[in-house]
């Protein structure tokens, strides 16, 4: 709930239990008897008693104002005449008392029985509190209803889903993953004309489910299939039924398949649907599962259930295929799969090309550079990237994005903020400039190491005190043993120069190490890259993550062979450190250069770079 909700709540709860109060007292008047029995008595047999009311459970009436400074404390015959303003009215509890009627009539007393009216008592003390709560109850029922959102409620189970009539978004916006939309296109197809596939007898898709890493475009590409094909889009997320009461779910789920089929032809899209169709009953999480084993089994339900003959389409998202429950995945459920990449050099290209629609860019901006300086980058860091740009060129005061905005935004996203409040004193500064250089002049000296385009030793993030970005000059899905002992060397010259310069280490290499390391394992173990081992490969295939727990990986070889690959490693990355020091002591002097610039600059860019390689050669 938000906040304000909440107060509001808060205040709702008060004010019901002070009416509660203030209602039970107004009801049965005063409480607090004035007079014990035994001072009523005494004022009876000393005729002070005006008039009495018998009630049930109370005696009420007047008392004779004069007279009474004998025989009451002075304080009591005050409240009395407070209480009955002006005349002395009193209040005592009935005793059972057989002889009270026979005394008050021999003392000439009025008196009256009390008609307690039962009806009205009966609905002030119980129904009025009673409708007061549920009135308080559907009160918050429907506020939480509301926190929830969504744009339509769904059936009894107050529950929401978001439906679009129309999502706008079309394949145009989607770009750089041209296979997975072109498997959808046929979808789309369907949708608008599902006469057509029916005559041709044609296996109509039921489920689909898209794979892919966050931020890819799932959901982008499953709103573009609704919006090709004109139809309403219904979305749910997989892991709002985690935390819901048991029963909820499914009650949701069957909701929503009842209204998406009258309004087929139409589109349900799932999110996370692993949160919810997680592998049953090995959850590591002991009970309290029921809710997501029932919503899942009623999602298969409906999924078995629904009839072919209308045209709704399911489309699942998840980005942990391995763990879903194999149910889902039988034919005539989620039979489908559909892969989404990362998108490479030029797919990334078109992805800027259709963010960067919106927004003025400058004659400068060349969207190519761009993509070839984010590689890893998903569809929705892009997206966040032109948008940052964007917000740096607002924030100077120009009036179109620059490249050096697109630079700033890339820094920015790369390494978190830059902190320029950290201080980084000399020395480490110093170490830090030569470690960089190290990388950076490897890296130029190897043919096949990708280029630098740009180092820094301006401190990011938490860990990582400078960086040189290397840029590939193509996407690679093959490496060849010289690239990756290229690779090798490039991790290693920050070390290594720091060896030469200072004659000393520091921790600042773990990171680099450890990556060499990896490598270095990969090469030998995986990719047969050892002359000594040959071509066999060590690694144990990884077991799947079918049921959702890990089988350890076994060790398929012997002791010794493991003895013999430790051996192979250390050669390795003896032999590559031999390599990169020879390298950085023939080439000193342009080291120095560099690390005095970065010194200097804090930042050296691909143009710096080569105008000191001109000047030093
Ligand atoms: P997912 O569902 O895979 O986590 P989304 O579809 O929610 O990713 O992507 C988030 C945002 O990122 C989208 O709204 C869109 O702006 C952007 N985006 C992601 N992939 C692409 C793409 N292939 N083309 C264009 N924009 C994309
Ligand atoms: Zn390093």
């Amino acid at each position: 709930m938000e906040p304000k909700k909440k107060n509001i709540t808060i205040w709702l709860i008060v004010i019901a239990v002070v009416a509660l109060v203030i209602l039970q007292s107004t009801l049965s008047g005063p409480h607090t008897e004035n007079l014990t029995y035994s001072e009523f008595i005494d004022l009876l047999n000393k005729g002070k008693v005006q008039n009495v009311v018998l009630g049930k459970e109370t005696i009420t009436g007047t008392l004779v104002s004069k007279g009474l400074e004998g025989i009451l404390p002075k304080a009591k015959i005050e409240q009395m005449k407070r209480y009955g303003k002006g005349q002395c009215r009193f209040v005592t509890a009935r005793v059972d008392d057989p002889g009270l009627v026979s005394q008050l009539e021999s003392a000439k007393v009025q008196f009256n029985g009390k008609v307690e009216n039962a009806w009205s008592s009966v609905l002030l003390t119980w129904v009025v509190p009673i409708l007061l709560f549920y009135g308080l109850w559907v009160f918050l029922m429907r506020g939480m209803g509301k926190a929830q959102g969504g744009l339509m409620s769904v059936g009894k189970s107050h529950a929401k889903v978001y439906v679009h009539r129309s999502t706008g978004v079309k394949f145009d916006d989607v770009a750089g993953i041209d296979e997975a939309r072109d498997e959808l296109m046929e979808v789309v197809d369907f949708l608008r004309d599902p006469w057509k596939y029916r005559r041709l007898g044609g296996k109509i898709p039921k489920g689909v489910l898209l794979v892919g890493e966050p931020g890819t475009g799932k959901t982008l590409l499953a709103k573009a299939v609704a919006g090709e094909a004109s139809v309403p889009f219904f979305s749910l997320c997989g892991s709002d039924f985690v935390e819901m009461f048991v029963g909820v779910g499914a009650a949701r789920v069957r909701d929503l398949f009842s209204q998406a089929q009258d309004n087929a032809p139409c589109i349900i899209f799932i999110d996370e649907l692993d949160a919810l169709g997680k592998a049953r009953g090995i959850s590591p999480v002991v009970g309290g599962h029921d809710e997501r084993e029932q919503t899942l089994n009623q999602l298969l339900t409906e999924m078995d259930g629904f009839d072919t003959q209308k045209a709704v389409i399911i489309i699942g998202a998840t980005n942990q295929p391995e763990i879903l429950d194999p149910a889902l995945l039988r034919p005539g459920r989620f039979d489908r799969k559909v892969a989404l990449d990362r998108p490479d050099l030029k797919g990334r290209e078109k992805i800027l090309k259709v963010h960067t629609r919106q927004v003025m860019v400058g004659p400068d901006v060349d969207l190519s550079l761009v993509a070839g300086r984010t590689p890893g980058f998903v569809g929705a860091d892009l997206a966040n990237l032109v948008n940052e740009a964007a917000l740096q060129a607002a924030r100077i005061g120009k009036e179109e994005i620059g490249m050096a905005d697109f630079d700033y935004a890339i820094d920015r996203l790369i390494g978190g903020l830059e902190r320029k409040s950290r201080i980084m004193n000399p020395k480490e500064k110093e170490i830090v400039a030569y470690h960089e250089a190290g990388h950076a002049l490897v890296a130029e000296s190897r043919p096949r190491a990708d280029h630098v385009a740009k180092i820094s030793i301006i401190p990011r993030g938490i860990a990582a005190l400078g960086y040189t970005q290397q840029q590939p000059t193509e996407d690679r899905y093959l490496m060849t043993k010289g690239e990756l002992s290229d690779r090798l060397d490039v991790l290693l010259g920050g070390r290594v120069a720091e060896e030469i310069i200072f004659g000393d280490v520091s921790t600042g290499a773990q990171d680099d190490l450890q990556r060499a390391t990896d490598l270095v394992r990969h090469m030998i173990m995986s990719y047969g890259m050892s002359e000594s081992l040959g071509l066999a490969t060590f690694e144990a295939p990884r077991q799947s993550l079918y049921l959702n727990v890990w089988a350890p990986s076994q060790k398929e070889y012997s002791e010794e062979t493991a003895r013999a690959i430790d051996t192979e490693i250390r050669k390795h990355l003896d032999e590559a450190h031999a390599r990169v020091r020879k390298t950085l002591v023939e080439k000193r002097s342009f080291l120095e250069s560099l690390a005095t610039l970065l010194k200097a600059k804090e930042v050296v860019d691909r143009k710096a770079l080569d105008a000191l390689l001109v000047q030093t050669q």
